[in-house]
């Protein structure tokens, strides 16, 4: 496909650099703050297969994504790696000249998985961990998981070479607060890269307050009394996470403070749902429908149309503007969307 000489850019002058792949909507976790059980329960009305992208599909918007500017591709869920024969796809996407892309798990199938995925062409993975103490583990995913397990396929993902690994941890108050000193403790000097997220008001179903937001402060704050920490400048414009270093050189960690200190101003990021559906922002109420564009057997010079005719459009600030009114929209699950 010809390279496009103007990159697209939405309303607010933002370029489209980033896109987020959900390849299933399924996951093995109930985690509380993103697939709370009494929602996602025995009778919930997942995708059925049809209506999911195939790998080919996937490989042919991402290569489209590509030709419009999107240097970076996250392959998320749900949980991706409960996607069968995960690595043909990995090894797809690896081969789309000037794409970066990595994947997000929840680590539970990473030991048995970081071999192919590495063999795939894989060089980075994040891996979401919200707590080292097996009680508040298994009590967050709700599904009774060991951390153990979670903790063998970071060892695995080390090992085969997927690095530097990052590991995400969402905070929730009276939850997992306790849990920031340890975490920080435990990935000090390993050199993979602990980021803390704040809890967010993602989809319809987590009964999200703000008072259980532990805000970004709060967390640099505790930090920093035991282990001394210092601001890290970005390392591209629009990265999300806030950098700090350990003063004593033992390495980095980061903050992504989505409701304290929102980031919309350099939002480059689209998201493609499972279904196939485009997503410019997080929190949208309305996705478009690329899969449907797809198997309409357009060219691909029309999907590049139909994906700019949208991005141009684009005002999304959600984080910015939220508030008692936003917080009530319809929103998306972010097991569906991709987070
Ligand atoms: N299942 C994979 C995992 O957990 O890593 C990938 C999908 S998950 C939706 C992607 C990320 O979104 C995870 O790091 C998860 O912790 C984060 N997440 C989910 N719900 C969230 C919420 N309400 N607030 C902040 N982060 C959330
Ligand atoms: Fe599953 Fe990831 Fe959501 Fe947890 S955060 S329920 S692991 S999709
Ligand atoms: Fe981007 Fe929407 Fe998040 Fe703002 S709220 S940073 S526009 S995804």
């Amino acid at each position: 496909m010809k390279p496009l000489l103007n990159k697209v850019t939405d309303k607010l002058n933002r370029p489209l650099r980033d896109l987020r792949i959900s390849i299933i909507d399924r996951c093995n976790f109930r985690c509380v703050y993103c697939m709370p059980k009494d929602v996602f329960g025995r009778g919930h009305p997942f995708l059925p297969r049809e209506k999911i992208l195939r790998f080919e599909e996937i490989a042919r918007l991402a290569r489209i994504f590509a030709s419009l500017g999107v240097e970076k591709v996250r392959v998320t869920g749900g949980e991706p790696l409960l996607r069968k024969e995960v690595e043909k796809l990995i090894a797809m996407l690896t081969q789309i000249p000037n794409l970066d892309i990595t994947l997000t798990t929840n680590g539970s199938r990473l030991a048995e998985k970081a071999q192919a995925l590495k063999e795939a062409g894989l060089n980075r993975i994040t891996v979401s961990l919200d707590s080292l103490d097996d009680t508040v583990f298994r009590a967050m995913n709700d599904v009774d998981f060991p951390v153990a397990q979670v903790l063998a396929g970071i060892d695995m993902a080390a090992r085969v070479g997927l690095s530097p690994i990052k590991i995400n941890a969402v905070i929730k108050r009276g939850l997992n607060d306790h849990s920031i000193l340890p975490l920080a403790r435990a990935f000090r000097g390993t050199g993979h890269i602990l980021r803390f997220i704040e809890y967010m008001d993602v989809g319809q179903t987590n009964g999200w307050r703000m008072n259980d937001v532990i805000s970004a402060a709060e967390i640099i704050e505790t930090i920093d009394s035991e282990m001394p920490l210092a601001p890290v400048d970005a390392n591209y414009k629009g990265e999300v996470a806030h950098r700090f270093r350990y003063r004593d050189g033992s390495g980095e960690i980061g903050i992504i403070a989505s409701v304290t200190q929102p980031f919309c101003a350099d939002c480059n990021r689209a998201r493609l749902s499972a279904d196939g559906h485009l997503f410019t922002c997080l929190f949208a109420t309305k996705g478009y429908d690329l899969l449907g564009l797809l198997r309409s057997g357009v060219s691909d010079e029309q999907i590049v149309d139909f994906i700019v005719g949208v991005w141009q459009n684009r005002n999304d600030r959600y984080s910015e503007i939220r508030g008692t009114e936003t917080v009530i929209l319809p929103k998306i699950e972010m097991s569906y969307l991709g987070g």
